[in-house]
């Protein structure tokens, strides 16, 4: 986390060629280059080779390394304590004090070790001793450090100390407190007014030189002292030169300070900074900080725009709106599209008529109705001659959509196909001859359509249904699926709602359109928290007053059986199953449901059937074969079962935001009451508190999205290793919102201005997406 590593450089970005890359990947810089910013460590005065290779463990090698290795948290030593003040303050509140060594030693016991520092007043406390009643003394000691620790505090020193206040038999005694400084001499010879004349009565505290002292990263086997000064020393000699990639003209239409001015400051805050100023340093939103968070987002907004710029360029053959368009769907639809899905249908409609390719991401719950979003579209494309393909992520989902689009298409005389692994081979042959000879408008699978040689004859749109994590180089291969005059438009469709701002950069190349209307008719599910025993109870017994009266319910349990073997390795919410009741499982909530209400008829789905077992129980639950799914999370997402009205979730606190949201929207599609019931097991976190009264504070997905992104980091909210995700240092795209759209203006226009970054004075911007982004925003692409 110290340095910036240069990123792998495999990922070439768009416009920028791999000497860049290529340079950097090389490790020792060519000699005749004098960079001063990969000179090594070594090179600044002060730092020897054991120094270096401390540092080079750190992965602090160069100059430029230590530039950027900034302090963590800023302390103040003008406000340091008097040890017979601390004396004299409650037990755990933490202390910043200045005492004076009185003698130090290593300690070792039956195996363990620890320094042994007895404290007592400084000088100058010694002189107002009479002010304070306490006896000014204290033992401090650093547990498990090596010995040599103690050498640096030699009795007579003076050290700047930080830490909890404990207190034993009187007597304050601390462990392992910060070092800040020893021996500040300046500290103690500081004539003080009152106490040096010795007339008037002091005031309650010294005024010691304003002080603030820089915290850096621990590294192994370097006194902190140290590593600040070559820090500090390797700030002085290159943090002028430093560039990031900010042109200048930006910074100032942005008012921010310079990047050296940023570093310095960061490095060696201003003597006489405030105390306001000081708390915000401490609290990361300082300019400076705010500088360098802008430089990240600046750089990564310039790259998805780069990103979406080439994409502009492909050409796409147009599907223009036949004059008929809007009837024929109004008589294909059994209903009246919401608002919303009207506003989303002339959104993709524009697209569509365009010579570029869309690339668009309709976003909206569960429920929202995307399906005839995207049918309005398959039906403009077929009507201007092209066909459609879609792709769903199971063959159940991909046999709904069939049902549904079939049932539309019959007024429209669209020709709807439907192919998957399970389709027979005579029947698949036949129908790729017919998707081949163009007579075949809308054809529906599963997402390895993609990857078969299904040869169209005039590809004109792909939609992926609910699949967010379909990642760019998935979208590249589509383009291939062009038949040669053009790429097909792209239309992405998912319920898990994106932050806005993980919208414009993990996904900042697609254009999104969004439905925030639920069909009319449509309540939102009730939703309840219930503890232990006594609301599992409570809960079976609402499932068989609802199946009574002829509708269906869901029980979720977080893992498939009671053996200790398929203990889940994580929960979504990162958290282990802990002592106290154990997770509540599958097999055995099935079996226990039956027994307590034999009338029910319960089946079990999770994630070890294979895909064709699963299929066979959703599809008996559908149908109405099954009252009661006992399921792991493997439950549809999507699956349309109007006669599901409650949803039971087991070990509700240990699921993730998103993932109780998507189990929450599936019930409640036909209309009426649907229960969503959080079943709770042992002790609840905070953390597990917070996502649950959250799914009863708000059924808005959006909501939902942004304090599970506030709550869990987009690295987590995406699934791990997240592709798309930025690895971002300083930005952070849950705080700094607005800064993050600042940046993409300004990258937009720099662009505009110089659309390949040619220009000389871009050529440091080049060098940071190289550096910096090439990884991370175009790497792995499983996201
Ligand atoms: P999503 O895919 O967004 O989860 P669907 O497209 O499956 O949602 O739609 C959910 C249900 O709502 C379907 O049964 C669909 O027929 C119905 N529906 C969609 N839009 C409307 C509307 N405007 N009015 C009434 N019912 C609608
Ligand atoms: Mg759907």
């Amino acid at each position: 986390m110290i340095t910036d590593p240069p990123a792998a450089p495999t990922h070439s970005l768009p416009g920028i060629g791999p000497a860049k890359a290529a340079k950097r990947a090389e490790k020792p810089a060519p000699p005749e280059i004098t960079d001063p910013l990969a000179a090594p460590t070594r090179s600044l005065p002060g730092i020897g080779p054991a120094f270096a290779e401390r540092l080079a463990e750190k992965g602090l090698e160069t100059v430029e390394d230590l530039l950027w290795c900034l302090p963590r948290r800023y302390d103040d030593v003008r406000d340091a304590k008097l040890l017979c003040e601390v004396v004299d303050m409650a037990e755990g509140t933490r202390a910043t004090f200045i005492a004076k060594v009185a003698s130090s030693r290593m300690v070792f016991v039956r195996g363990r070790r620890w320094a042994e520092v007895r404290l007592g007043p400084t000088d100058l406390e010694r002189g107002r001793m009479a002010e304070f009643q306490l006896p000014a003394s204290a033992v401090v000691r650093w547990f498990n450090v090596w010995a040599g620790i103690e050498k640096r505090m030699p009795a007579g020193s003076t050290v700047t100390l930080s830490g909890v206040v404990k207190k034993r038999n009187g007597r304050l005694e601390l462990a392992n407190p910060d070092i800040l400084a020893i021996d500040i001499a300046e500290l103690v010879e500081l004539p003080l007014d009152g106490a040096a004349a010795g007339t008037t009565p002091a005031p309650k505290k010294p005024k010691p030189m304003p002080t603030i002292i820089a915290r850096y990263p621990d590294v192994a086997g370097v006194p902190a002292s140290k590593l600040r000064a070559a820090c500090q020393t390797a700030c002085a000699r290159v943090g002028g030169i430093a560039d990031d990639g900010v042109p200048k003209t930006i910074e100032s239409a942005a008012a921010m300070p310079s990047l050296a001015e940023t570093l310095a400051r960061l490095h060696e805050p201003p003597a006489d900074i405030s105390a306001e100023d000081l708390a915000s340093l401490n609290r990361g939103d300082s300019r400076w900080q705010r500088r360098l968070a802008f430089g990240e987002l600046f750089a990564l907004g310039v790259a998805v725009a780069l990103r979406r710029r080439e994409r502009r360029g492909d050409a796409a053959v147009p599907c223009p709106r036949a004059a008929d368009l809007a009837a024929a769907l109004a008589k294909a639809l059994p209903f009246e599209p919401t608002n919303a899905q009207q506003r989303s249908i002339r959104e993709l409609g524009d697209d569509l008529a365009r010579s570029s390719p869309m690339n668009r991401l309709l976003q909206g719950d569960v429920g929202s109705g995307k399906t005839c979003v995207a049918f309005a579209a398959a039906l403009q494309v077929a009507r201007a001659g092209r066909q459609t393909a879609l792709m769903a992520p199971t063959e159940l989902l991909a046999e709904q959509h069939a049902e549904t689009w079939r049932a539309w298409a019959k007024a429209t005389g669209l020709r709807i196909e439907l192919l998957t692994a399970s389709t027979p081979k005579p029947t698949r042959q036949s129908l790729l001859a017919l998707v081949g000879a163009g007579k075949i408008d809308v054809l529906l699978g599963t997402h390895s359509l993609i990857a078969e040689s299904v040869g169209f004859h005039a590809l004109g749109l792909v939609v992926i249904d609910e699949q967010h994590r379909f990642g760019v180089a998935q979208r590249a291969k589509l383009r291939d699926k062009g038949d040669g005059q053009g790429a097909p438009h792209l239309l992405v469709m998912t319920a898990t709602p994106i932050p806005r701002t993980l919208a414009l950069t993990a996904y900042g190349d697609l254009d999104v359109s969004i439905l925030d209307e639920l069909p009319p008719g449509r309540e939102p599910a009730q939703t309840r928290i219930l503890a232990g025993k006594r609301g599992e109870t409570a809960a079976y017994k609402l499932i068989a007053e609802r199946v009574a009266v002829g509708e269906r319910a869901y029980v979720v349990c977080p893992k498939v059986e009671g053996d200790p073997d398929s203990e889940p390795r994580e929960s979504e919410a990162g958290e282990r199953p802990r002592a106290g009741p154990a997770w509540k499982d599958a097999t055995t909530v099935a079996t226990e449901l039956a027994d307590a209400h034999p009338q029910l008829r319960v089946g079990l789905v999770h994630g070890r059937l294979d895909g064709e077992s699963r299929d066979r129980v959703m599809r008996a639950f559908k149908q109405g074969e099954l009252d009661v799914l006992v399921a792991t999370t493997v439950i549809e997402v999507g699956v349309d079962i109007p006669a599901a009205t409650v949803m039971v979730v087991h070990d509700a606190e240990r699921f993730g935001l998103a993932q109780l949201h998507q189990l929450r929207g599936r019930v409640g599609r036909g209309g009426g009451v649907a229960h969503c019931l959080l079943v709770t097991g042992g002790s609840v976190s905070e953390d597990g508190k917070r996502r649950l009264d959250a799914m009863v504070a708000t059924t808005d997905g959006f909501r939902i999205a942004e304090e599970d992104l506030a709550l869990r980091g987009p690295g987590e909210l995406l699934g791990p290793r997240q592709a798309g995700v930025p690895r971002l240092r300083f930005g952070s795209l849950t705080q700094h919102t607005e800064l993050l759209l600042e940046a993409r203006g300004h990258a937009e226009r720099i662009l505009d201005e110089d659309p390949d970054l040619v220009r000389p004075e871009h050529a440091p911007l080049r060098a940071a997406l190289t550096r910096r982004l090439a990884q991370s925003v175009y790497g792995a692409e499983s996201g």
